[in-house]
């Protein structure tokens, strides 16, 4: 089969994030006739964020649906099985849970050069306003909207596909450490001002994510952010106050 429904011939994916260049790359993958473009705003070598954690079940599933890249991401992969529980001034370790770990950014360049090697046309620094516009200029007969989390496209189409969205209430700020930790590892810390948690985890040899949490709700009992916010730089508190639930 060429296409899979006759029509359709360009795609066009707004969004080159993993979910823009992953579909760009399994259809061109099972569909080569097909013209596949995706339009990013950022350039190829910029991105935010530390390094994102998969389940041996996630890679499993990569594997099936495009060996090709699933190795280079196995490759890259840093591999771990416990998970570690800090909490009241005690450690809890558990084994055979099975997690790997990789950057941001080399998960992106892997899925750029695959999709580069299967023919699918990235278009960088494309800061898309108008969709219907860039749709027309690609003559796209389907556009796909991965332009994430906070997606404009859902937002201008919010009548039509009726997103629900369920928003919690905590604050995080996604960090990365010099310090390697060898277990998914979770903290839970009071300080004079509430509670914060953190997960942490290494991406590469010598780097670790480190994300904090704490709770932001006005009508919650114990907002925690607003009571440190106003008393001290939040970055630093909560790091100095986080960093002291681990061993040195
Ligand atoms: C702190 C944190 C930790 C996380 N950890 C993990 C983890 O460990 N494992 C995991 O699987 N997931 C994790 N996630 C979730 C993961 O980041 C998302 O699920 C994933 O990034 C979603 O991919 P996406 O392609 O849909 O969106 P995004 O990654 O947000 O990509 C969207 C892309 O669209 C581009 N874009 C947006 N608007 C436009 C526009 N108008 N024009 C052109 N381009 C545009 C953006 O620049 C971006 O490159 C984490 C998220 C956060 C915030």
């Amino acid at each position: 089969m060429n296409t899979p429904i006759p029509a359709l011939q360009r795609i066009l994916c707004i969004g080159g994030g993993p979910a823009g260049l992953y579909f760009g790359l399994l259809m061109k993958r099972r569909f080569p006739a097909l013209q596949v473009t995706v339009v990013e705003r950022n350039r190829p070598f910029d991105t935010f964020g530390w390094g994102v954690v998969f389940s041996d079940q996630t890679l499993q599933n990569l594997k099936v649906a495009d060996p090709e890249s699933a190795q280079l991401i196995g490759d890259a992969f840093n591999h771990w099985d416990d998970i570690e529980v800090f909490y009241k001034g005690r450690s809890v370790r558990s084994g055979g849970h099975g997690f790997c770990g990789i950057g941001r950014k080399r998960l992106l360049n892997i899925l750029q050069e695959r999709c580069m090697a299967l023919g699918v046309d990235l278009v960088f620094e494309t800061d898309v306003t108008d969709d219907q516009l860039l749709a027309q200029q690609y003559n796209a007969d389907l556009v796909i909207a991965s332009d994430g989390l906070n997606s404009r496209i859902r937002t201008r189409y919010a009548d039509t596909y009726q997103p629900d969205i369920d928003t919690r209430q905590c604050r995080f700020v996604w960090l990365g450490t010099r310090k390697t930790f060898d277990a998914f590892t979770f903290a839970f810390e009071k300080t004079e001002h509430g509670w914060f948690q953190a997960h942490a985890y290494k991406f590469d040899a010598d780097t670790s994510t480190f994300i904090v949490e704490t709770p932001d709700a006005k009508n919650s009992s114990r907002p925690t952010w607003t009571a440190i916010h106003s008393s001290a730089t939040p970055g630093t508190c909560a790091a100095r106050r986080t960093g002291s639930a681990f061993p040195a």
